[in-house]
Parts: C-alpha cells; sequence; structure tokens
C-alpha cells in the first residue's frame, strides 16, 4: 500500500467580519490587478490554506454597522498575503469596466477609487497541506493564480512538479515564482471560452506524465474544467479523491457562481 507523504487537513476558522480601505492599485498586466487593503480590523487575520478564500463586500460608502456590511454585493477571493494591517488579493478582470461589462468585483478592483471601503468576511474553514508531497501539479486561468502562488511558495527548494496557467496571450502571462525543479507553462485560450486551453494542455497529460510518488493536484478555472481535471489527477493518473483539490472558480455566463465547498 502507497502511503501518502502528505495530506489535506480541515481546519476551521472563527469566521469573523472586518472593514478596510483600498489603498494601493498595481496593474500586473492589461486585465490584472493586485490591490491593498488596509485598516485595523485586519489585526489578527490568518489564513492557514494556500487555496482559501475570503468573501469581499463592495458597499457604497462606508456602512456603520456589520449588517449593513453584509448587504452589499460580495464575491470571493483568495488571501494572497497580509500584515498587521494589510491584505493583498489579485483579480483577474474580465469584460470591460468602462463599458460596464464586468462583474461589480472586477469593476471595483480596476476603477474604484482609493479610499473606498471594502469588506472582507473569512476565511471560515482550510484544508491545510501538511507533510510534502513528491511532485506538485497546479493548473488553473488568473483566478486561481493567488493560490498557485500561495502553494508555489510552500514548496522547498527542491520541489518538482508542474504548474500550467491559462491567460489570455502572451502579454497576459504572469509571472509565478516557483523552485527550478517545478516547470511553469503558459496556454493561451485567445477568443476562445475561459478554461478551453487549459482543458486541451490536461487532456494532453497521459499516464506517462505522472510523476512518481505521492503527486499533490490542485486544478481550479472555469467550472468546465473539472471534469477534465478529474479524469487526468484520479483516472489516468490514479490519484486519491484525498491528494487532489479540483473545483470551479466561475461559471460562463453566471453572476456571482458559488462552487461546491
Ligand atoms: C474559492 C475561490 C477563490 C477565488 N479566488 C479568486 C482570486 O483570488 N482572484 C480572482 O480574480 N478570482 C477569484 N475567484 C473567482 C471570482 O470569485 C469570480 O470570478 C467572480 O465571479 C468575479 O466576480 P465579478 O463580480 O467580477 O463577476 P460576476 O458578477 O460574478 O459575473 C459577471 C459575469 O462575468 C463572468 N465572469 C466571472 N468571472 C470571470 C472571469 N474570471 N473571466 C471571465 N468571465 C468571468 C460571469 O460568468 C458572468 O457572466 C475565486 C473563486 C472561488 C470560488
Amino acid at each position: 500500500m502507497t502511503i501518502n507523504a502528505f495530506s489535506l487537513e480541515p481546519t476551521g476558522l472563527e469566521l469573523r467580519f472586518r472593514k478596510t480601505a483600498l489603498v494601493a492599485r498595481e496593474w500586473l498586466t492589461p486585465s490584472y490587478v493586485r490591490v491593498r487593503l488596509q485598516g485595523g480590523d485586519l489585526q489578527g487575520f490568518a489564513s492557514l490554506g494556500a487555496d482559501d478564500h475570503i468573501r469581499v463586500f463592495f458597499p457604497d460608502g462606508n456602512p456603520d454597522s456589520i449588517q449593513e456590511l453584509r448587504a452589499a454585493p460580495s464575491r470571493e477571493y483568495t488571501p494572497l498575503s497580509w500584515g498587521d494591517d494589510w491584505l493583498e488579493l489579485e483579480f483577474a478582470i474580465h469584460g470591460d469596466p468602462a463599458a460596464g461589462t464586468a462583474g461589480v468585483a472586477a469593476a471595483w478592483a480596476a476603477t474604484a477609487p482609493l479610499g473606498v471601503i471594502a469588506g472582507i468576511g473569512g476565511p471560515r474553514g482550510s484544508r491545510v497541506l501538511t507533510g510534502r508531497p513528491d511532485a506538485w501539479v497546479l493548473a488553473g486561468d488568473e483566478t486561481a493564480v493567488p493560490a498557485i502562488r500561495r502553494f508555489a511558495q510552500a514548496m522547498d527548494a527542491a520541489a518538482v512538479g508542474r504548474i500550467v496557467v491559462e491567460v489570455t496571450n502572451a502579454s497576459h502571462e504572469l509571472a509565478i515564482e516557483a523552485p527550478g525543479g517545478v516547470v511553469v507553462e503558459y496556454v493561451h485560450r485567445g477568443y476562445a471560452a475561459g478554461g478551453t486551453a487549459l482543458a486541451g494542455r490536461l487532456d494532453a497529460l497521459t499516464a506517462a506524465d505522472r510523476p512518481e510518488g505521492s503527486v499533490f493536484g490542485f486544478i481550479a478555472a472555469e467550472q468546465s474544467i473539472v471534469k477534465p481535471g478529474r479524469s487526468l489527477l484520479l483516472e489516468r493518473w490514479g490519484l486519491g479523491a484525498d491528494q487532489i483539490i479540483v473545483k470551479g472558480y466561475w461559471k460562463g455566463g453566471e453572476t456571482e457562481y458559488h462552487a461546491p465547498h
């Protein structure tokens, strides 16, 4: 029997709501922006799992109460990095914020004036990767890049594996820092629907491409990635369901998609 070199341990955190302000914005590509939120409420913020998510609330003005803050539109995002009183997030910008075709969150991240209030709730539950995978396979579109960055940061210098990121084209590629033994590759969707280029790449990986040993797999992108992601990791590579995280992070044509948790 193979003994897994790692496990994904469920861990709960107390759900808290915090009020923050948008203090900085940095464009990493023409359609991807890193934002910094700041505020005393962030003291004690913790995110234990690399694929954790928080709910970000986008109120009009400055709500007086947590109830008012929670009534604002909200979407799910991955905490990228944080300190005593700050938190950074990265947003994939889709649609055209100027033309009103972007979602609430994308338009906010692209255009909200510095100083506006944002609420955050969570993270509530985490899966914490404990132990050391023999190899890593991480794949996703822009929405999964913050989680991929966090997994890559958790790797040690001798880690091996593969990271595949789907973006529009070469000018939208996002640099991912990873140890030398981890190959980082990009696939371009061009004008095709989100997830199609990544699905094609995953479909092209065969049993012979399976790294040896206990492999950890994380795949997240448009919801249609779930089927090809599971086919690769579970069927062709024979990984256990407890070794993988495969998830739809958004769904074409659906506002505020709620992924099954
Ligand atoms: C666990 C988890 C973690 C996530 N972490 C991040 C993160 O760190 N960064 C990040 O950018 N996203 C992340 N997402 C995805 C994000 O929550 C969704 O993309 C969200 O729907 C965006 O909200 P919106 O208001 O911009 O668009 P919505 O109002 O929700 O949707 C409006 C329209 O835009 C489409 N749409 C939504 N997202 C995209 C997209 N990425 N590309 C193209 N069309 C889209 C929808 O299908 C819909 O037609 C995460 C999702 C989950 C479940």
